[in-house]
């Protein structure tokens, strides 16, 4: 089996909520081996981009580890942090958002590079010439600015900002989101060819469900903060196993017209309840059709139903 570039264990972040407090990410552990993708889904408010966010950095956990290549990240002092943001990048919802519209596409290729002090004079331009050709854009588009172009072309000059450093690494933060139906394949091919080419691990946030399936070698179903299952892909969409998983793929359609006509969706009751006060026990109990006692009272720990294949659920403890 390959190495886990990433390990994460136990990583809880929490943010303060008035004089009360917002348990993000609330005990989640999972790896990602190299040159693999992990696939991050549930509904929103339940945790993924704050997991995103605090493996590149941008948030500080508030307990747990998080091991890139065997060293824990939490423990880096200010060159180590410098040196590891060259290694993980991320990709982010919408693309207009985060390109500066006052900098040419070239500088903004290039921000990175001179941040990371790698490359001056030609080879600095050629980084960004290679950059813009790696995500299918050429040379040209280097001298233009980002109004110039598509949303999908947008995203193209996003994940070519994140490749002129070199990453290891990238989180996807819903990197197809905002972009039309037409073209979120586009990018998600993009994204799989890159990672072939380049041998990148990603971990991909998203509630499109179908294309996590598409990119993703193993998925992970989050709700209010915890992880209710993980499995390789293939099985996760041929056998959930977890009451909130079956309810959230059960709203993929399928492109089988007889399958369609069986399809029983399954509503989730009520809203997902508030970080602040998560429900004890099990905390989808409230939504759950098939709650019982215990589910108010012990919470379910994570456990491997099938090979691979875990589920915290007590339908799945014996
Ligand atoms: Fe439903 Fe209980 Fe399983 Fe939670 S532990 S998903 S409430 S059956």
């Amino acid at each position: 089996m390959t190495e886990p570039l990433l390990q994460v264990k136990n990583l809880k972040k929490y943010f303060p909520a008035g004089k009360n407090v917002l348990k993000a990410v609330d005990g989640v552990s999972f790896d990602i081996p190299r040159g693999s993708t992990l696939g991050l889904v549930g509904e929103s408010g339940c945790g993924k981009s704050t997991i995103g966010r605090t493996l590149v950095k941008l948030y500080e956990p508030t307990s747990g580890s998080i091991l890139f290549n065997g060293r824990d990240i939490t423990k880096f002092d200010r060159a180590e942090k410098k040196a590891f943001a060259r290694e993980a990048q991320m990709i982010f919802q919408d693309p207009y958002a985060s390109l500066d519209p006052r900098m040419t596409v070239g500088d903004i290729i290039g921000e990175g590079v001179d941040i990371h002090d790698l490359y001056q004079g030609a080879e600095r331009q050629e980084v960004i010439y290679h950059s813009l050709e790696l995500v299918g854009l050429n040379r040209e588009h280097a001298n233009r600015f980002p109004h110039e172009f598509s949303g999908g072309q947008r995203q193209r000059i996003g994940i070519a900002r994140s490749l002129a450093i070199d990453p290891q690494f990238i989180v996807c933060d819903e990197p197809i989101s905002a972009l039309d139906v037409s073209i979120q394949a586009q990018i998600v091919n993009l994204l799989i060819k890159l990672q072939d080419q380049l041998g990148l691990t990603y971990l991909f946030i998203a509630h499109d469900l179908s294309m996590v399936k598409h990119i993703s070698d193993r998925v992970g179903v989050m709700y209010l903060g915890k992880l209710m299952e993980t499995a390789d892909s293939a099985e996760m969409y041929k056998n959930p196993q977890h009451p909130y998983t079956k309810a959230l793929f059960s709203a993929i359609p399928v492109a089988d017209p007889d399958y369609e006509k069986e399809r029983r969706r399954i509503i989730l009751q009520g809203s997902v309840p508030s970080p602040v006060k998560p429900p004890s026990g099990c905390r989808f109990h409230g939504r759950c059709q098939y709650a019982m006692p215990v589910c108010k009272e012990q919470e379910p720990q994570m456990k491997e139903i099938a090979p691979g294949h875990f589920c915290a659920c007590h339908l799945h403890q014996s």
